[in-house]
């Protein structure tokens, strides 16, 4: 009798074994219908085998089958590759793979949901020598595992690159995987894509769409009649059987790495899949991850340049540091700031004001007694909102009206201090009353379209100041752009975070890349009060390289990622004891199984201590050696899943973006 190990999506080691019909056709990758307990799921078969270790009266029978594609081989053993990598279990990394199974409507245009593309420019032009020397680099390397760092300055026209190696790629028949970091940036380039090669079918995929959408992408692209396929971090475990290359744009990003579930990274899947499936690989960025610039230092991958900008008109923004203690008297804006705006509004110029905060300001204070108010269920601070009037707190959700009084003194003086993108709104409204302004955060652009009419704005010209968080930072091409203003960026520079340098430096050299893109020149203003801190020489000299170098040889001397490999032990409970207990005992597990090259710390709180009524603390394992980090992580995980701790909730988190 014949016997399918199926994936299910639960947290059990699976797979499962379950007897189907000898006539069936099963296979790996088939998707079917199985009972769980009451449940019936939907899961994967990872194997076919005759015989079972499950009793055989105690065997339940595949329910169903699904119909439709399986899941080719690639995609299994990328899930398969998944599961033991971050140490999950193969079905809930298997359900990162299965499409939405609802019955697909017909979409029109290749059925990608996606916002009615805007007018794009389409004029192929010619590749300048830097474009033409990499697009020759990644078609020279056809048909065979290479991984290319394509380093280009903002604006230097790497998305030109991408759709010309494609094309080789299309024109042999085969499919193009493009991932992004945001839905929000999908729009864009799903327009310029279909503008430049208007003979291709695109998909797009991303967890924005609704299920039938979704599963009309992921069908013609598994059916292989979707040329190029462009999706966010999930669209990693698409089904193309044609698969020729694999392009990560903005590779840096810190959302390809999911926080949750599965923790896995998409740019870190995407290079296995290349590999596994013998064909390259590019990975584009301004600001490469310290993992990737490690890797093209070390000649694992091989860079590819592009140091100037794409059009021959543009040239790098011109950038300033100015003083931000100044700009406290003007709600938030200096005078340099206050007099550019004026100019470019003078001029019919647009303008960028980026904070990276939002609501109105980052907390209330009593100007008598120093109370702040702080979350009831975290160890933050509650931010003052004005629209609509609240405080909130952006770790948990909980919301509370604005006090009239400070409840510890009553003094009716409270203040709010800092500034958000509402302040800012405010200020800039009242600075320049003709202005056209707009605010783009997570609070505005909620609702489904918001961000695409706020982008449809700026282009028809009817907006002059956009005022926003780091939504704003990303692969924007705004040609009548020409300033940016930076507040609050030092705000990094408190961090605890170790990667908080340089995440600070790439994410002000991204947003100063939105200026002065086309014919008009571009001027940057940077609000701080720490001028000599490195990050901002990066900015100011525009050179990321020797300040990538700078912090490799500091995590060299700590000793911190990506020099070395870590993991992160989180653990939360409604009660510290708890936490700490089980932390003692996996403390205790994990020096009984550490063999010398792996390094077991002492466990200590999270950077948010306590978050939506969660006691939270960590423990950091690292090795140099990658293979033996994971022989102990396997064992470790074991002896965890073995611990008394059913008041706990534990994630081991692979190669954690952060140690908070
Ligand atoms: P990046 O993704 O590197 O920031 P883009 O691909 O958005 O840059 O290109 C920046 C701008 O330069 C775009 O407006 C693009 O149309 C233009 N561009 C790209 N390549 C060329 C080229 N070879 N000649 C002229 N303009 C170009
Ligand atoms: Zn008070
Ligand atoms: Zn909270």
């Amino acid at each position: 009798m014949p016997i399918a190990r199926v994936a299910l999506p639960v947290a059990a080691a699976g797979p499962f074994d379950y007897w189907y019909p000898e006539g069936l056709a099963l296979g790996d990758g088939s998707l079917v219908r199985v009972p769980l307990g009451p449940r019936r799921l939907t899961g994967v078969v990872v194997a076919i085998a005759d015989d079972s270790a499950v009793a055989r009266e105690k065997l339940h029978a595949v329910a169903d089958v699904v119909t439709g594609p399986r899941l080719p081989v690639d995609v299994v053993d990328l899930v398969r590759f998944i599961a033991s990598y971050y140490h999950e279990s193969i079905g809930l990394a298997c359900a990162l793979a299965v499409p939405p199974l609802t019955r697909a409507r017909r979409q029109p245009r290749g059925g990608d949901g996606a916002d009615p593309p805007p007018d794009v420019a389409v004029a192929r032009r010619a590749l300048n020598w830097e474009q033409a020397a990499a697009v020759a680099a990644i078609r020279a390397a056809a048909g065979r595992f290479a991984a290319f760092l394509l380093r280009g300055v903002t604006g230097s026209g790497k998305t030109e690159v991408y759709l010309a190696a494609a094309d080789t790629v299309l024109a042999g028949g085969g499919q193009v995987l493009i991932l992004v970091p945001e839905i929000n940036l999908t729009p864009q380039l799903v327009a310029r894509v279909r503008a430049a090669r208007p003979e291709a079918t695109v998909a797009v995929l991303h967890s924005g769409l609704a299920a039938g959408e979704r599963r009309a992408a992921w069908l013609a692209a598994a059916d292989g009649r979707a040329a190029i396929v462009l999706g966010t971090r999930l669209a990693v475990f698409t089904p193309l059987p044609a698969l020729g290359l694999i392009v990560v744009d903005e590779e840096h990003d810190a959302s390809y790495k999911q926080q949750d579930g599965v923790r896995y990274h998409a740019r870190d899947a995407a290079i296995w899949r290349a590999h596994r499936r013998s064909i390259p690989i590019v990975l584009g960025t301004a600001t490469p991850s310290l993992e990737t610039w490690l890797a093209a230092s070390e000649g694992r991958y091989h860079r590819l340049d592009l140091g100037e900008r794409a059009d021959p008109r543009a040239s790098l923004p011109r950038i300033r540091l100015v003083s931000q203690s100044g700009a406290r008297a003007g709600e938030g804006i200096g005078p340099e700031l206050r007099a550019a705006l004026a100019a470019r509004l003078g001029r019919g110029e647009q303008s960028l004001v980026f904070v990276n905060r939002r609501g109105f300001a980052p907390s209330l204070v009593c100007a008598a007694c120093k109370w702040d108010a702080q979350c009831p269920h975290c160890t933050a601070r509650l931010t003052t909102h004005r629209a609509p009037p609240a405080l909130r707190c952006h770790h948990c959700g909980h919301a509370e009206p604005l006090p009239r009084a400070c409840p510890a003194c009553g003094n009716v003086d409270l203040v709010p201090l800092g500034f958000g993108t509402q302040r800012l709104e405010r200020t800039l409204a009242e600075a320049f009353p003709t202005a056209r302004i707009a605010r783009v955060d997570r609070d505005s652009t909620r609702a489904k379209g918001a961000f695409a009419a706020v982008r449809a704005d700026v282009e028809a010209r009817s907006l002059d100041i956009l005022v926003g968080t780091q939504m704003l930072a990303k692969g924007h091409d705004f040609p009548r752009l020409t300033l940016v203003g930076v507040l609050g960026a030092d705000n990094a520079l408190y961090s605890a975070d170790f990667r908080a340098t340089e995440r600070l430096a790439a994410l002000l050299i991204q947003v100063a890349g939105r200026a002065g893109r086309a014919g008009l020149a571009g001027e940057v203003i940077v609000q701080t009060d720490f001028p000599e801190h490195p990050a901002y020489g990066a900015l100011l000299a525009q050179d990321y390289a020797s300040f990538a170098d700078a912090l490799l040889v500091e995590r060299r001397v700590a000793q911190l990622p990506p020099i070395v490999h870590a993991a992160l032990l989180g653990v939360e409970a409604h009660r510290r004891g708890d936490v700490d207990a089980f932390l003692a005992d996996a403390h205790a597990a994990a020096t009984r199984l550490a063999t010398g090259d792996v390094d077991v710390f002492t466990p200590v709180p999270a950077l948010l201590a306590r978050r939506a009524g969660f006691e939270r603390s960590q423990l950091v394992v690292q090795s140099g050696h990658r293979p033996a980090l994971q022989r102990f992580l396997a064992q470790w995980v074991t002896a965890l899943a073995a611990l008394p701790g059913r008041r706990v909730r534990w994630t081991l988190d692979v190669d954690p973006t952060s140690f908070g």
